[in-house]
């Protein structure tokens, strides 16, 4: 009998890290280097850290972002923060995070930051975009140069706790021309529902810009629903919370209410992070977590990493985990991937692009590498 190597699961992890891979959600504050924290803080002289040895470092960030607590778990992007407030700390952090995602095979990304989190020690909001910007465009550049091509875009993140976000808004428009190709708000989800930046949102309708909306990750139905019916979010950060509006009976038939009928009926793109997920209790485990229901019952889900310090993680670590908990194969990979593509920011064309040019064929070449192995075995 012939095996599938498109269906062949768990996929060998030298595989996925091979694979081309999209990313949508990832937080720049969250992915820092642990040695490059270390040698930020001492040119800063933040002695904060709770240690300067960079694997400890990397224990205690996971430890304090598992620890159920939600102090520790905050206490984690305050150290990241500190560091970060100078526009050469900015763009190094920037580049690593090109360089790292394009060696863990991510061929086109989008980074969030928060601009309003990097005023500490002076700067202003437009200096710290170019710097990211051009931390950005040097790690693409050193990418591309080591055979590993990425295109990053950077989404604007305004915190929902602040009153902050319309000129954040009106920042990433201004530099919508200059990689800046959306814009998010992030932090406490309870009490701080989407509608309270409204005003933000209409703008950049006004604008024709586009936007996600972290909701449905802590809170549930109502905050998913205010974010695409009030605000008209593009997308939803994590959105997991949909599956309270999905109830399976005694024949494992599914039934969607309104909300998660609307969701998949307009394909709205579902950013979700199994690993962060199950840390900050959104989801009880990978193998329990809704994107399998999801996935199944068709709703545009993409896989993303959200904080790769704080969860330990990387893009290749999540399809992994994913491939062992539900069974993917090289298939269901790609079509995680394609829907990231087809859900990110960019103009169609370049989205079409990176589908045909870099997704299609680099899966096809996988699926024959594993078709190989399969016949070299005894
Ligand atoms: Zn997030």
């Amino acid at each position: 009998m012939a095996l599938d190597p498109g269906a062949y699961a768990p996929v060998p992890t030298d595989l996925i890290v091979r694979a081309p891979k999209v990313l949508l959600h990832d937080h720049l504050d969250g992915g820092l280097r642990p040695a490059s924290i270390v040698e930020l803080a001492a040119e800063v002289g933040y002695d904060g850290l709770p240690t300067t040895d960079p694997a400890d470092l990397a224990r205690w960030f996971t430890a304090a972002s598992t620890s159920g607590s939600l102090e520790r778990y905050l206490e984690t992007f305050a150290h990241t923060l500190a560091v970060t407030q100078t526009s050469a700390a900015l763009a190094r952090v920037a580049r690593e995070c090109a360089l790292d995602l394009a060696l863990d095979g991510v061929v086109y990304a989008e980074v969030r930051f928060a601009p309003e989190l990097h005023t500490q020690r002076g700067l202003t909001e437009p200096e710290i975009v170019e710097a990211v910007l051009a931390g950005f465009a040097e790690g693409e550049a050193a990418a591309a140069e080591a055979g590993h091509a990425i295109r990053v875009g950077v989404l604007l993140t305004a915190m929902r706790t602040a009153t902050h976000s319309r000129s954040i808004a009106e920042l990433a428009i201004a530099y919508r021309d200059r990689g800046v190709v959306g814009f998010d708000i992030a932090g406490a989800e309870a009490g701080y529902p989407p509608t309270r930046h409204l005003d933000a949102f209409e703008y950049l309708r006004r604008e024709n810009a586009h936007f996600t909306i972290h909701a449905g990750e802590a809170f549930g139905l109502p905050s998913i629903w205010e974010a695409i019916q009030w605000c008209g979010a593009d997308r939803l950060g994590h959105g997991v919370r949909i599956i309270d509006d999905i109830t399976v009976d005694a024949a494992g038939v599914a039934h969607l209410g309104r909300l998660a009928a609307y969701v998949r009926d307009r394909r709205i793109p579902l950013e979700m992070c199994p690993t962060s997920n199950v840390q900050t209790g959104a989801a009880d485990s990978i193998a329990t977590h809704p994107i399998g229901l999801l996935r199944d019952l068709g709703f545009r889900v993409t896989v993303n990493t959200d904080n790769r310090l704080m969860s330990d993680t990387s893009m290749s670590k999540e399809m992994a985990l994913l491939s062992e908990a539900f069974g993917y194969g090289l298939d269901d990979l790609q079509w995680f991937t394609v829907n990231a593509m087809k859900s990110a920011f960019v103009p169609f064309d370049e989205r079409l692009d990176v589908i045909n040019e870099r997704i299609k064929p680099g899966y096809a070449e996988l699926r024959a590498v594993l078709a190989e192995r399969m016949t070299d075995r005894p």
